[in-house]
């Protein structure tokens, strides 16, 4: 995984705009726990592409 640090710095979650963790091939919003994937390095800020795990 080799999202650039650079990057990370500046993507915001979509929804409340916190700093974002790379979490396996995900990143993970530290505030709602929202996952937005990471295909080819690219991570993909799009809410039709973003969940959160159920907890069920
Ligand atoms: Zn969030």
């Amino acid at each position: 995984m080799a999202v650039p640090d650079q990057l990370m710095e500046i993507l915001r979650c979509i929804e409340c705009h916190s700093p974002l963790d790379e979490v396996e091939a995900e990143l993970v919003c530290r505030a709602c726990g929202l996952r937005f994937p990471v295909e080819g390095d690219i991570p993909v800020m799009l809410p039709e592409s973003s969940y959160r795990p159920e907890s069920s």
